[in-house]
């Protein structure tokens, strides 16, 4: 049987615990792709399906501390044009106007 007190320091520690978890949320929010949870390539199989590269490029791109979905070629495309095709990849050599006159050869 668990005394009053005993309860009372118990919900302490869970509280203390899920604020804990709270706050490592928010922090590594800040490591995440603003396309995170829309993103075509993580999210679907039509841009890649190989899970194993997406997990490379998850790791090198997607959810980095140092931020680095910043370079991601799919996310600068999706700034610049509002969209991203899918054959663009995160480390696609094409700038945003040549990705764009690729999109407008292809499918237009
Ligand atoms: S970093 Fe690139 S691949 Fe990763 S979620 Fe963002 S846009 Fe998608």
């Amino acid at each position: 049987m668990i005394s009053v007190q005993n309860n009372n320091a118990l919900k302490q520690i869970t509280f203390a615990a899920l604020n804990t978890d709270i706050n490592i949320n928010a922090k590594m929010k800040d490591y995440y792709c603003p396309n995170f949870e829309g993103c075509q390539l993580l999210n679907t199989n039509q841009v890649i399906d190989d899970q194993k590269q997406k997990d490379i490029y998850r790791a090198e791109y997607c959810i980095n501390p140092e931020l680095t979905w910043k370079n991601c070629k799919r996310y600068q495309t999706r700034v610049a044009l509002n969209f991203c095709p899918d054959f663009v990849l995160p480390d696609t050599k094409l700038s945003p106007a040549e990705i764009m006159n690729k999109y407008d050869e292809e499918f237009i």
